[in-house]
């Protein structure tokens, strides 16, 4: 399964009939990314399939940035469960189609979007972060 990032925005505007108003995709894509946010921590504290063990992250003067990196913890720990992975998807999905939407409304490229970031995290790499 492929997809076109500029097809995805066409289809996506085509089918934007509600919420055509930037102000409703605006609030819409504020909605959106807070039920994303809640179905990754209902996977730890409704489902349990994964754990968040929040921790201070350390750095040390004496590495390299890369070596610091190696270091880091995503907090994460365990796998989606398929019903927990599943909806993540399906909020991250619905959280595309608003971004889709917006770049729509307001005569942005996504795919250009996109192209322009990677160029820009391939030539700062690990320095984009900071
Ligand atoms: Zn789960």
């Amino acid at each position: 399964m492929s997809c076109e990032c500029s097809e995805f925005q066409n289809i996506t505007g085509n089918l934007q009939l509600l919420n055509k108003s930037i102000l409703d995709i605006v609030t819409k894509l504020d909605e959106q990314t807070s039920m994303l946010n809640r179905a990754v921590f209902k996977s730890a504290t409704h489902c349990g399939c994964i754990e968040i063990h929040a921790t201070k992250q350390l750095f040390s003067d004496n590495k390299t940035l890369e070596e610091n990196q190696l270091d880091l913890d995503s907090h994460v720990e365990g796998e989606l469960c398929p019903k927990c992975k599943e909806k993540i998807i399906e909020e991250m999905g619905e959280l595309l189609f608003y971004l889709a939407s917006m770049c729509s409304a307001l005569n942005l490229d996504l795919e250009t979007i996109m192209a322009t970031k990677m160029d820009h995290l391939k030539t700062l790499g690990i320095y984009n972060l900071l």
